[in-house]
């Protein structure tokens, strides 16, 4: 079995690989022993040692290695909205940025159900008001979105993800950035979304969020 540390360094090489960590900026981070163990401020996610690893609390205390980044609050915010998930992918991946600067597609989810895998490996995932990264009113806007969600964008900023596993958060953000490259090829032109029924469906399937009744917001 690995170390959660180790999990950690391959995390963030995986998503170096996968082209999503512009400047390999972005975090990672696991909940494992009742502790947060997450990538340092500054770090390259695509050459972690042990050494960029912070551990934490779950109330945020410092424990050991290095100083977490600003953006832990969010971090900590996923594991307490979605109890059980032990992993969180925080990005600045281009499309998902280019799509957080639109307008949201309705009140619970910033892209429109497009494609099935969407639906099915992240769910609606709303748009969270801007505030400047590391501002703690970040993770309390968050917070404060009252339906479900296992990912996010943040207005002009980046996606969030969160899942049970460090490899489903990892689908999870590749997917979210598919999701939002599709979104923006298909914008303003006259698109097809999935119908609702089949939405419905594959979410329950799937285990993720979608509300039926959500308000359009364009
Ligand atoms: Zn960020």
């Amino acid at each position: 079995m690995t170390s959660p540390i180790d999990d950690l360094i391959a995390a963030g090489a995986r998503v170096a690989a996968a082209g999503i960590s512009p400047g390999s900026s972005g975090n990672v981070s696991i909940l494992a022993d009742d502790l947060v163990y997450m990538t340092g401020t500054g770090t390259d996610l695509g050459r972690l040692s042990e050494d960029d690893i912070a551990v934490v609390t779950r109330e945020g205390t410092f424990v050991r290695g290095a100083k977490p980044s600003k953006e832990l609050a969010l971090h900590l915010a996923f594991y307490e909205k979605n109890v059980g998930h032990t992993a969180v992918v925080h990005l600045h991946s281009p499309f998902a940025v280019a799509a957080s600067c639109l307008e949201p597609w309705s009140e619970t989810s910033a892209i429109p159900p497009l494609t099935p895998y969407f639906v099915m490996r992240v769910g609606q995932s709303p748009l969270v008001p801007f505030r400047v990264p590391g501002d703690p009113d970040l993770a309390a806007q968050l917070l404060a979105l009252p339906h479900a969600f296992h990912g996010a964008l943040l207005a002009n900023h980046g996606q969030i993800v969160s899942a049970t596993t460090l490899d489903a958060a990892i689908e999870a953000a590749i997917e979210l950035e598919e999701a939002c490259r599709i979104t923006l090829l298909t914008d303003g032109k006259p698109r097809r979304l999935l119908p609702a029924e089949d939405v419905a469906a594959l979410a329950a399937r799937w285990g993720t969020p979608w509300a039926e009744s959500a308000a359009l917001v364009r």
